[in-house]
Order: C-alpha cells, then structure tokens, then sequence
C-alpha cells in the first residue's frame, strides 16, 4: 500500500493487520513531535502527557540530542565490544561521575538492564556472600513491573505479565510493596542476596510509596548484607523532581538501574551503576550485548544527560508537579477519586460513570488536544515532557478539566 493518501483508521488497520496485538493503542496515528507536542497525520497538534513512558523527559526532538545522534551517525555507529572504540569510554566516564558510581555497565532496553541486575546480584551473592550455588534469592515487591522477559515476568503479580508464559524462573519472592515489616522478615533468610524495588510502582498506577520506606528498606538490606537495588528505569533523571527517586530519601542505591530518559527517548540505551565490588563480579564473557555500549546510543546519552543539567529539568519537574496536582485535586468532577504522584509523574484514579471509564475521558482527551493512556482499566498516567512550561501545563490543566466536564 502506498503511504500517499492513507487516513489515520488506514494505518490502524495496517498496523491492526500485520502486527502481533500485543499493544491497545488510542486512535491516533502521529507523524512529527517537537518539545511538548506531537502531530497527527493530519495536522492536529497534541500535548504528549505520556512522553512515551517517561522516556522523553527532554522533549520530542531536542535539537542538542538531535545533533549529537547524526554527528555520530556519519562518523561510527557499532563496533561491538570486540574492539574499543573512542566514545564508550567517554560515556562510561561522563555517566559514572553524574551518577557517583564506580562502574556502569551499559545495555539497550530497561528489561536487559533489569536482568544484568539481576544476574550481577546473584553473582555477587554467590562470589561475595557466600550462598551456596543456585540457593541465590531476590525480595521483589508486589505489583512490580519490571519489563516484558520471562525471567522478570516470574516474578510479576499481574496475571496478565505472567498467565500463559510459564514455566517460570525461579529464585525470587514477593513481599507486599511498602511494608518493611514483611521485607524485614524476608530478609532474615541467609540466601537472600538482593531486594528489587522501584521506588514508585509506575506501570501499576503511580504508587508512591509512604515516606521513609526506602530508607528503611535500604537500611534492613545494609543490616542483612543484601544488595539494595533501585529499578529508576520510569523514575530515574529528574522524573519525580529529583534525579533519581531515591534522592527524595537521601538513598543510594547498590545496584541503580536506568534506561528511557538516558537517551532522551530517542535512541534505546540503559545502563546499570554500581561500585567495583559489585561490578567486577562478573567477568569478560560472562554477560554483554551486540548493541550495548553502542557508540551512536553514547553520544546521544552524553547529549540527554547534558540537557536534564543545563536546563534544570529536576526543578521544573519538582515545581510545575505540585501546581499540576494541586490544580488536579480543585476540579469539580466526581470521576476523580484519587489524584496522587512526585515530580511530573503522576495518576489520576477514575471511578466510572454512567459506564464511561478512564478509556472515554482520554479519548475525550484526544479530541481536545491532549494525549494520556489509561492503566488497568481505571488509572490515568500524566507524564508530559519535563521541559513543559507553567504556561502550558496549565493549558493542558484546561483540557483535562473540559474534558472531565464533558461527563458531568
Ligand atoms: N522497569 C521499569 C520500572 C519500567 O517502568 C519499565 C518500562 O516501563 C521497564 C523496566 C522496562 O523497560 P523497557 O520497556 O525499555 O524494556
């Protein structure tokens, strides 16, 4: 099919006939973003308050990202890791510096950069520790998410992760997210070498946990010599108003696990940070990826950690997210039941209406300029670029609100 004269429902139902239907997307084909906003095919302009999961913090097309992705892409794009090459040590130094760390290991998706933490902790548990082969266990938390891989869906409590995927990796066990007092008994098991959380459960709807939990956790994890490990993949670089969501409770984390906003949104990298005593654990041949550490995916790093910096996204986030959920909490509409969230990641839990639900108001949404996807059934994610202006934010506020009237 020539792409000249297709409508939007034409690339729906091209997508609808030769893709797997392992995604619902809302009826919007999108052909351009800048900043905020992105592009229909047809012209109609929209604020982005998904910004593709919390990937593109720095805004659709940020022209110094932009500019380091084709300065590089003319000159060298992958080596692999069978040679150096003279830009991964260059982003290895840069981001190991911004973050802290010893050592970073760098990787593509936030899923791989999950399981090199995962197999970084069971190897440290086993060479450091001390457990005994294959004894090694992880704490997760209930309604993690944590990527799409059957060993991180063996862990998932959403059926719909998991059912059918079986049979499972195992070696992990679920605690209730935000209780220390079960993560405390948990820990008491010698064999256990890690506890994985994400600071705020963002696939499962925004939840934040009650002050002083990461803290607590991360302490009962230095009293039991278990590896405290952050999954900042949706939370991490400026998200939640602070660079990563552990600076809220002054935690560093053993294990920091990033992806999305690293680049910006605009090329997959992630990464996993941690100190020489964890890191060197594991050894030449015993992990790697063809594409991790790419040269192009470094320099775009580079040029998407720089921007967060220069342009202070972690005080924009911090400041326009208490106007955004003060402003939330005013709106007359009694399908808001619950407004909740840090920084520019927040939900808005929706009690149905008359049988519309979460789906109509974003599609309502849609029709008036504003894109936001609903999350199991009843939760809707605001995440707009951090880049967003007062001004903006609260035009957008105004779509939401006319929106939300529609159904009084
Ligand atoms: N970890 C967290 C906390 C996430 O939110 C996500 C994706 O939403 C992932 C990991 C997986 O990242 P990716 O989709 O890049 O594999």
């Amino acid at each position: 099919m020539s792409d000249t004269k297709l409508t939007q429902q034409d690339y729906i139902e091209r997508e609808d006939k030769f893709g797997a239907h392992n995604y619902h997307p809302l009826p919007v084909v999108l052909n351009r973003g800048q900043g905020v906003y992105v592009w229909d095919i047809d012209g109609k302009k929209y604020y982005d308050f998904l910004s593709a999961y919390s990937a593109v913090n720095q805004g659709h097309c940020h022209p110094k990202i932009i500019k380091a992705l084709t300065d590089q892409a003319a000159k060298l794009t992958l080596t692999s890791r069978a040679f150096y090459n003279d830009v991964l040590g260059e982003f290895e130094e840069y981001i190991t510096r911004y973050f802290g760390y010893d050592k970073v290991l760098p990787m593509n998706t936030g899923a791989e950069a999950d399981e090199t933490a995962l197999k970084l902790c069971r190897k440290w548990g086993y060479d450091k520790k001390g457990i005994a082969d294959n004894q090694a266990k992880i704490i997760v938390c209930e309604g993690n998410f944590h990527g799409r891989t059957i060993t991180i869906i063996s862990m998932s409590t959403d059926p719909d992760s998991y059912r059918g995927f079986g049979p499972y990796t195992p070696g992990f066990q679920v605690v209730p997210y935000n209780d220390f007092t079960a993560l405390e008994e948990a820990l008491c098991d010698p064999n256990v070498a890690g506890f994985l959380v994400e600071p705020i459960q963002g696939e499962a709807g925004v939840y934040v946990p009650d002050e002083g939990y990461l803290k607590k956790a991360y302490d009962l994890c230095k009293a039991n010599n278990v590896l405290f490990i952050a999954d900042e993949v949706q939370t991490g670089i400026a998200r939640t108003g602070k660079m990563l969501a552990c600076d809220h409770e002054g935690v560093r984390p053993d294990i920091l696990i990033l992806g999305k906003a690293v680049s910006g949104g605009v090329f997959p990298v992630s990464a996993v940070l941690a100190d020489d005593d964890i890191m060197l654990c594991i050894k030449p041949g015993e992990h790697g990826s063809t594409f991790g550490g790419n040269p192009l995916g470094c320099k775009v790093a580079i040029a998407a950690l720089q921007v967060i910096k220069d342009e202070k996204l972690e005080e924009n986030a911090a400041r326009l997210g208490e106007i955004f959920r003060e402003e939330l909490r005013k709106m007359p509409s009694d399908m808001i039941e619950l407004v909740r969230g840090k920084g520019l990641l927040n939900a808005v839990v929706i009690k149905p209406k008359n049988g519309k639900t979460a789906w109509d108001v974003c599609m309502t949404m849609k029709e008036n300029g504003l894109l936001a996807k609903p999350t199991h059934g009843h939760i809707i994610r605001f995440a707009p670029p951090l880049i967003i202006t007062e001004e903006q934010l609260r035009d957008a506020l105004a779509i939401i609100k006319k929106s939300l009237s529609v159904f009084e």
